[in-house]
């Protein structure tokens, strides 16, 4: 109803349009004083019409637009129809550790080690903020840092983003930046928010472009802060460092041609299972259902890995195909072969007679760390109150092997 309304406005606002231009023209040659002063109340009257059906077209393509960021992107026909509970294991790796003594979470651990401060926290920012100390800090500073080198290492160029974007570009990426439960944090008296990840950023860094294809796949791995509102999250799952305000994250995301994409999802999926499998995690891989995908998501890998202090899986990352979702919503496109464009001049892109396509986007986490930290610390105690640090991080540590408590 609404597409047809703005349709019909528009051709409204056409029609009046073309009579004004009509009446200025029949102005422009020599004319009786009174007829002269028929056409100029004719085109006052039209250029009032006019405004007042110029600023209700702006209101019904506001509102229609505001529709459209509500539809989904559709899914690949491979994805299991559902809920959360329907989405497919499609890799186990590792197995259950075994204690010898009682195991304790993460939170204990942290608490025997000195190295979070939850109460200090909740008084200076609120609940699910968190100071790290001592040898957590060095941990955040190496999973990001082993993060970026290893991802880098695969190819992608490593960025660190803004924090704070225009809710424009976040609603382009296909996320909600008002309403209820948003995620969100908005800036009082501005257009801008706090980034919920580096996908919005990153995902911003060619909107309104048109690339050459001899540009795809441009592969970006970026570390950034994150912000969440979680309006609406509850629960045991919830506790310490599981689900928080704000955390560090390193994000993968690419740009590619149509046909490329859900090849580009695999690498993505075997670069995040490649690196769980590296610090000796045990965990699954699922190809999640419809119900759990997001707006922009056409196929979504989870990663859950085993919390042994939580006694569950609990998700560790994400990799999403998001095909033309988000780069219809942003402008990125690109010219098949013959474009002599570059991303760094293509702006508006011009050149070459190719018709342009939209590129594809994917996006998919590197390292969550406060839930790697939550893994880490539950998987690698050790009866003596320590906790060992996987070998791939150490070089990222000082050297540090070992996690001890100071008696
Ligand atoms: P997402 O960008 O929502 O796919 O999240 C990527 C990853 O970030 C998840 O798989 C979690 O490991 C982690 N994560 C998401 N939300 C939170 C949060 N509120 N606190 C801590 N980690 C989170």
């Amino acid at each position: 109803m609404r597409s047809i309304s703005v349709f019909r406005r528009w051709q409204e606002v056409e029609r009046l349009r073309a009579e004004r231009n009509a009446v200025a023209n029949k102005m422009k040659g020599k004319l009786e004083p009174s007829v002269r002063q028929a056409f100029v109340e004719e085109g006052k009257n039209l250029k009032e019409a006019l405004v007042a059906l110029e600023e209700d077209l702006v209101q019904l393509t506001d509102r229609l637009q505001q529709e459209a960021q509500s539809i989904p992107n559709i899914t690949h026909p491979d994805v299991p129809i559902g809920g959360e509970e329907s989405s497919i294991v499609r890799k186990m790796v590792g197995c259950q550790p075994e204690f010898s003594f009682a195991v304790r979470d993460h939170l204990q651990i942290g608490k025997d080690l000195d190295l979070f401060d939850f109460d200090a926290a909740s008084e200076v920012s609120g609940s699910k903020f968190y100071y790290l100390k001592n040898e957590a800090v060095l941990l955040e500073m190496g999973l990001i840092n082993w993060a970026l080198s290893e991802v880098t290492k695969k190819g992608f160029t490593p960025l660190i983003t803004p924090e704070i974007v225009r809710s424009s570009v976040v609603e382009k990426c296909g996320f909600q930046p008002r309403g209820q439960n948003t995620q969100v944090y908005s800036i009082e008296g501005s257009d801008q928010c706090l980034i919920g990840t580096a996908e919005i950023p990153v995902g911003g860094i060619h909107m309104d472009s048109i690339l050459p294809d001899s540009a795809l796949p441009l592969k970006y791995v970026a570390f950034s802060h994150c912000f969440r509102t979680e309006a609406g999250a509850a629960g045991a799952a919830t506790r310490g460092l599981y689900r928080v305000h704000q955390f560090s994250k390193v994000e993968m995301f690419i740009f590619c041609q149509p046909e490329d994409s859900n090849m580009y999802h695999e690498e993505l999926i075997q670069i995040e299972e490649d690196l769980f499998t590296s610090l000796g995690l045990h965990f699954k891989t699922l190809d999640m259902a419809t119900g759990d995908l997001g707006a922009p998501a056409y196929r979504k890998f989870d990663v859950e890995a085993w919390m042994p202090g939580l006694g569950r899986f609990g998700e560790i990352s994400s990799a999403s195909n998001c095909t033309d979702y988000q780069s219809r919503r942003l402008g990125i496109r690109f010219r098949p072969s013959l474009s002599d464009a570059s991303p760094a001049n293509s702006k508006k892109g011009k050149g070459s007679a190719a018709p342009t396509q939209f590129v594809h986007t994917l996006n998919a986490t590197a390292c969550a760390v406060p839930r790697m930290i939550v893994c880490l610390l539950e998987n690698f105690q050790q009866e003596d109150g320590s906790v060992v640090i996987p070998e791939p991080l150490r070089p990222f540590m000082g050297g540090l092997q070992v996690l001890s408590p100071k008696f």
